[in-house]
């Protein structure tokens, strides 16, 4: 059998964030929308396959001083789905296969890609 393994001294990454699928972009509009996305602060864009998805970094507002949560029993559905395994201190490799943290990212990706996107400087 593996080890145990544990939360400890991980100060709960994986309620420090959400992440909400969205479209893959298709046309220009599509573009102008994650570049809205993606000049917020703390506001990233990643795909995962053939999905993609929005994902604010911020904190839940169930977490104690000790990084736990305090509606444990209570706790949403997609929280309870979590399995330490695959969390973001113990599973294997990142979540993601594109991230964007910035516009500068998503334009070059679309370059690569052979689309051009404006510039916001
Ligand atoms: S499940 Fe993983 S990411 Fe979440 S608090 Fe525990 S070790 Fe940290
Ligand atoms: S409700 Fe609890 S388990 Fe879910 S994100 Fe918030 S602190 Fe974490």
């Amino acid at each position: 059998m593996g080890k145990k393994l544990s939360c400890e001294g991980c100060k709960a990454k994986c309620c420090k964030y959400i992440c909400v699928e969205i479209d893959k972009p298709e046309d220009k509009e599509d573009y102008e929308h994650i570049l809205w996305y993606l000049v917020h602060k703390d506001v990233s864009v990643f795909i995962e396959g053939k999905e993609w998805y929005i994902q604010f970094d911020t904190p839940c507002n169930k977490l104690d001083e000790k990084y736990m949560c305090k509606i444990y029993d209570k706790r949403p559905e997609i929280c309870k789905k979590l399995s330490i395994e695959n969390c973001e201190k113990h599973g294997a490799g990142e979540a993601y296969d594109v991230l964007f943290k910035n516009v500068e990212d998503f334009v070059k990706y679309m370059a690569d890609k052979g689309v051009e996107i404006r510039d916001l400087g």
